[in-house]
């Protein structure tokens, strides 16, 4: 068992996503750990995959380069009105029962108009997503998405932020809120005083800050960059079309 997995606790409760075309290295990643927690315990639930069970995607890309082109064909499908749905019947679910191999891990907002693997095309144990409202890399999602890039093999690192964000609209406005809303506001920050009032750069700032953030804040995604094993990416999501246009998210 990892390291990542060892340390891994019932304290965590990552949530969020991941994008395109934008071929630049980067990373990220995360996942879901509470729901696990004080059930089955997080260690079998997120049990990485078997070989008795890898050979359920039939279409498992063997390179990061490869991961990427399904997630953009895959989003030209659903925008296009074309989606072919695979991997989303009983059989899929059976196959991937006892173990998963998630080709991408995302970071994502967890606004209800953008649900990553509609928006993608892909199905059961297709993608490791972690949503959050203004898709920031906590420290808990930055955990999740270690253990979906590291332990489960995914190779593509997406951070998915998508127009008319409320997360980051209201940061911009800075509006009292109540409970703990606010305390997104820290991550998001950045990317609206770079904006210099303009909602849209703010969003795609904000993908950016968040997906160089879980470059630089974990080693183990760095190591999965620099061995070339995983690419970060990022994203913006238009809520009207459906397309994802890519966001340079390169990092040094
Ligand atoms: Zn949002």
């Amino acid at each position: 068992m990892s390291e990542i997995l060892r340390n891994m606790t019932c304290s965590g409760s990552g949530s969020s996503s991941g994008s395109l075309r934008s071929t630049r290295r980067t990373l990220l990643g995360q996942s879901m750990l509470t729901a696990a927690c004080g059930v089955a315990g997080f260690t079998s639930l997120m049990a990485a995959d078997d070989d008795s069970n890898s050979q359920s995607a039939s279409k498992a890309p063997e390179t990061p380069e490869e991961a990427m082109k399904l997630l953009i064909d895959g989003n030209r499908r659903f925008a296009e009105g074309k989606t072919i749905s695979s991997n989303r019947d009983m059989s899929r679910v059976r196959e991937v029962a006892n173990g998963q191999k998630p080709f991408a891990a995302f970071l994502g907002c967890a606004d209800s108009r953008v649900p990553i693997e509609i928006v993608f095309d892909q199905g059961f144990g297709d993608l490791f997503v972690t949503r959050i409202a203004g898709n920031v890399a906590s420290s808990e999602n930055i955990g999740s998405l270690e253990f979906g890039t590291k332990i489960l093999g995914a190779k593509v690192l997406y951070v998915l932020g998508h127009t008319r964000c409320g997360a980051v609209s209201a940061t911009m406005k800075g509006d009292e809120v109540p409970g703990q809303i606010s305390g997104l506001f820290q991550h998001i920050r950045p990317a609206v005083k770079a904006a210099n009032g303009d909602l849209d750069r703010a969003i795609s700032e904000n993908v950016r800050n968040q997906a160089v953030l879980l470059a630089e804040a974990s080693p183990t995604i760095s190591r999965l960059i620099q061995r070339k094993e995983l690419i970060v990416a990022g994203g913006v999501y238009d809520l009207s079309s459906g397309l994802v246009t890519a966001v340079d998210v390169a990092v040094s």
